[in-house]
């Protein structure tokens, strides 16, 4: 077990100002405390602010070549320390090793390379009639993260901020630091200047409300929970700071009759279960037509029968680890709250057809919830509309592809999305209609180029890519003589 007595600020790993105790980060699988972490509170923060402050003239007006250099070295860092970030994820989240190194490692580290070409290749300043139009960075950033990717959802942020010429103070989630202690230090060895970023490990009531009501932060970058989400913006209302949110979803995917049950089924399970549903954009709802309910089910829980719940930290032989295997729920209170909407469910008369409520038998300890889908679920239950964050899946039926668009709209989430049909501009039709920021066609590959953001309650704001980098800028117009 390791201990971790110090906050990254100002280039300085330091004590925390008033002591608040440590945080115990615990092993999903183990249930076993696996580091304790210095907490940081207020004082902290408002210092990690006041560093960011005294940086940013000098990190705004580095050309952005050499940001992107740092941003180069900083991902070069990631590497070196691949095998240690995916162990930590392995604990802290419990993703099993497959996905912990390839989706979780994987995707933090090839950003920076993304986020250096796009800085060293934006148009900072057009012309419009006689104005020169200039981008320039917004100053100090508070970025808030939760738990689920911890550290791509960090990257997705602190990567378009250092290259746009913003300074940081980043608030990890409580229940998984390690991974953003170890950015720090990478950050750190890369030589980036003191001030620029920093890290404050602390509860989200205090150190994440202080940096939301800082009159020195120019914009809060949350990604986390819609009542957090919501709690964050007004308390950034006071000082008029933008505020960029990245919230829940409840996902549909929408399977048009056209479509082959053999083909979806794969990319309709991994769809919702992936980081074992604990992910933002999980496909939670198939929408499945009356007229061929019963083929798309089979083909549906014969892939899903294949799930099996694996240690995290073990390596699995199986060529398709990636897709079946899957850990625990990141907490105790996640798995209490997941197997809490597997009962809701069946209590509102959905119908189980794997899975269920109760502890795994393979398990006694870590925080493993059964891989479950229900059929027969209407729109208007709770396991369609509320975001489970577990490895759930409700599958409703509809009539035909207006009724289908009319469910897939019918929550309060816009954030993912999917069609699968034969015909690739009937999918882009129905796609089109979809109230929601991104929809993916027939399995379509993953593309951390593009804009990734909510419609409706799921969020205001876009990461990743160009669309990620300009959340964090601001427009200025020289009306020239
Ligand atoms: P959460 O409870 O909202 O926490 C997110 C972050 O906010 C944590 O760092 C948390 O700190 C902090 N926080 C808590 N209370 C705060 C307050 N009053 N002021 C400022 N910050 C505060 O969310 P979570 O449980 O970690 O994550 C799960 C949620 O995130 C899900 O709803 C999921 O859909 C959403 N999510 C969205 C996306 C996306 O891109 N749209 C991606 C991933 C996850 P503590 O950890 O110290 O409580
Ligand atoms: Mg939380």
């Amino acid at each position: 077990m390791r201990t971790y007595e110090h906050l990254y600020i100002n280039g300085e790993w330091v004590a925390p100002i008033e002591p608040k105790g440590s945080i115990e980060v615990i092993d999903s699988s183990t249930e076993e405390v696996m580091a304790r972490v210095a907490q940081g509170g207020a004082a902290d923060t408002n210092a990690a602010v006041a560093a960011a402050r005294a940086a940013f003239d000098t990190w705004s007006q580095t050309p952005p070549d050499v940001r992107a250099k740092y941003l180069r070295d900083i991902g070069a860092g990631l590497m070196a320390r691949f095998g240690e970030i995916a162990e930590a994820i392995s604990g802290e989240v419990g993703s099993p090793k497959a996905f912990a190194e390839m989706v979780q490692t994987g995707l933090s580290i090839g950003d920076w390379e993304t986020y250096a070409s796009i800085v060293e290749n934006y148009e900072w300043e057009t012309t419009l009639g006689n104005s020169l139009i200039v981008k320039e960075p917004i100053g100090v950033v508070g970025a808030i993260t939760p738990w689920n990717y911890p550290l791509y959802l960090i990257v997705c942020k602190i990567g378009p901020a250092l290259a746009a010429g913003c300074t940081i103070v980043l608030k990890p989630a409580s229940l998984t630091p390690l991974n953003a202690i170890i950015l720090a230090e990478v950050i750190h060895a890369a030589g980036v200047p003191a001030g620029v970023f920093n890290l404050v490990v602390g509860s989200g009531s205090e150190v994440g409300t202080t940096l939301a009501t800082h009159p020195d932060v120019d914009m809060v970058s949350f990604t986390g929970s819609g009542p957090v989400g919501s709690q964050v913006s007004k308390d950034s209302a006071d000082t008029i700071k933008r505020v960029g949110l990245e919230l829940g979803g409840k996902s549909a995917n929408v399977i048009l009759d056209d479509a082959d049950p053999a083909a979806i089924a794969l990319g309709t399970v991994f769809g919702c279960m992936l980081n074992s549903g604990q992910t933002c954009s999980a496909l939670t709802r198939v929408l499945i037509p009356r007229s061929r309910e019963q083929e798309f089910l089979d083909a549906i829980v014969a892939e899903a029968s294949q799930l099996r719940l694996v240690d995290p930290h073990e390596a699995q032989e199986d060529p398709m680890a990636l897709f079946h295997c899957l850990g625990p729920m990141v907490s105790r209170s996640q798995q209490e709250t997941v197997r809490g909407y597997i009962q809701k469910g069946i209590d509102e008369g959905a119908t189980l057809l794997l899975g269920g409520p109760e502890q795994p038998e393979e398990f006694d300890k870590g925080f493993y919830v059964k891989p479950t889908v229900f059929a027969g679920v209407t729109p208007d239950m709770t396991i369609a509309q509320e975001e489970i964050f577990g490895p759930v899946l409700s599958i409703l039926t509809y009539e035909d592809d207006d009724d289908a668009v009319r469910i897939a709209n019918g929550t309060v989430f816009g954030l993912g999305g999917a069609v699968q049909s034969g015909d690739v501009e009937r999918a882009k039709s129905v796609a089109r209609r979809m109230r929601t920021g991104q929809v993916d066609i027939n399995g379509a590959a993953f593309n951390s180029l593009a804009p990734f953001g909510g419609y409706k309650q799921s969020g205001n704001t876009r990461e990743r890519g160009v669309f990620g980098l300009e959340e964090f800028l601001e427009t200025k117009s020289l009306q020239l003589p």
